[in-house]
């Protein structure tokens, strides 16, 4: 049989180096072809320990693999071994990174019962230091790294960046025949700032097999180019990341477009999406986000997930609305449970259709999907089984019904007693 010559998927994944982020027994490997990792960042005081603590525990729960949490004063980095403390007692074992700004190098030194209790560091060479300072700082930060054995993230951010390495480059440029426009010489000037501190951690004696790099913007195009020209120049892992991206639906889609197309190349090992949270949102938002982001593209797996129609004139009422977002809703708060209990069940698909015209058809595709009547169509819900039309549902209870029906679905296939 000849193969056809339609292809999918993404490209092969870059080669990466390994680096292992670990607390305890738990390993988190990023990098050396180990499957994306998604991470978050508090946005609580982190001198709250009680408060960031809880927050932790809630993008742990949602799914988030590493959680980042900013050490800006000697409050927050006294307070940073209370939080391990606390996250342990309550067995949250997701390693915690810190985010170093300006004054890393003292609160480092300062607080080494805070420099032990995290799991990696990230330096933003554009802030450690000026001047003379700069490298001493620097050196200082990877010094404690290597005495603790931590990696790190050379993080840089177009915000902040390394004024002193810009005016260099812009230099070089203005001694070309034919000079780069402006946009490539801070293309330039974010890659060679990332290589050259991640090269100069190297020679102070860190481990290269102990480095991420990260070079966030925010704009969709300019972090493609970036990121594709630093993944050409290095093999150190890269943490991708649209930075700023920006409230509600603008941020969601502003990172899925920047991303999407950088992981399909194989470019990236750990991701996390900068959202800008609604007055009283919830943070664990950008976790769900960012695992929508991998597992709508097949590189990974996390949560059984619904395809639902998006209704039209057919449908009058919101009957179908409603049961697709309890339905989700419903698969999510489960799977911190169902992980442990029904292995595989992250990839279950769900339909929830709202009439006739594509209801039976998608439905069918689904591990288990439902179709709902339309208008004009008589109020009954056929429910497809693994392909099959097992039952119609009727009344008042559709929804009720419908989730027992998910939840004898999940036990008999992927419980300890299935029969699949
Ligand atoms: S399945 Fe029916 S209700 Fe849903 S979009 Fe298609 S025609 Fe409209």
């Amino acid at each position: 049989m000849s193969s056809s010559p339609i292809a999918s998927g993404p490209l092969a994944r870059r080669n990466s180096r390994r680096v292992v982020i670990s607390h305890g027994a738990r390993e988190i490997i990023v990098g050396g072809g180990a499957p994306v990792m998604v991470q978050s960042m508090t946005n609580t005081d982190t001198a709250d320990a009680i408060g960031t603590a809880i927050q932790i525990k809630e993008l742990a729960r949602a799914g988030s693999e590493i959680v980042r949490l900013t050490v800006n004063t000697p409050e927050a980095a006294a307070a940073v071994p209370a939080i391990r403390e606390q996250l342990d007692r309550m067995g949250v074992d997701v390693p915690l990174v810190g985010d170093f700004h300006y004054n890393g190098h003292t609160l480092l030194t300062d607080y080494p019962e805070c420099a032990q209790a995290l799991s990696k560091y990230r330096i933003n060479p554009g802030n450690v230091g000026k001047g003379a300072k700069r490298d001493t700082q620097f050196a200082q930060m990877i010094e404690v790294a290597c005495k603790y054995d931590k990696p790190v993230r050379i993080g840089v951010n177009w915000g902040s960046l390394d004024q002193a390495l810009l005016a260099r480059i812009m230099d070089e440029n203005a001694g070309r025949a034919e000079p780069w426009s402006a946009q490539a010489v801070m293309y330039e000037a974010l890659v060679t700032s990332a290589i050259e501190n991640a090269q100069r951690a190297e020679e102070l004696g860190m481990a290269g097999d102990k480095i991420i790099l990260s070079c966030k913007v925010s704009g969709v195009q300019d972090l493609i180019a970036v990121y594709r020209e630093l993944a050409r120049r290095c093999d150190y892992p890269l943490h991708l990341g649209l930075t700023e991206a920006g409230m509600g639906s603008k941020g969601i889609v502003a990172s899925t477009a920047a991303l999407s197309v950088l992981l399909q190349e194989g470019i990236g090992d750990t991701i996390r999406i900068s959202l800008t949270p609604e007055p009283g949102g919830d943070r664990t938002k950008e976790v769900v986000v960012g695992q929508e982001i991998l597992q709508t593209m097949g590189l990974r797996k996390f949560t059984p997930m619904v395809i639902a129609c998006p209704g039209c004139g057919r449908t009058t009422s919101t009957v179908f609305q409603d049961l697709a977002d309890k339905i989700q809703t419903f698969l999510r708060e489960q799977m911190p449970v169902w992980k442990g209990k029904y292995p595989g069940v992250e990839a279950m698909n769900v339909a929830v259709m709202g009439c006739i015209v594509n209801g039976p058809g998608e439905s069918k595709h689904a591990n288990i999907g439902i179709s709902l009547p339309g208008t004009g169509e008589s109020p009954a819900a056929p429910v497809f089984i693994d392909g099959e039309k097992k039952m119609t549902l009727r009344g008042e209870r559709i929804a009720e019904e419908f989730q027992n029906v998910v939840l004898e679905y999940v036990e008999s296939h992927y419980g300890q007693g299935r029969h699949a």
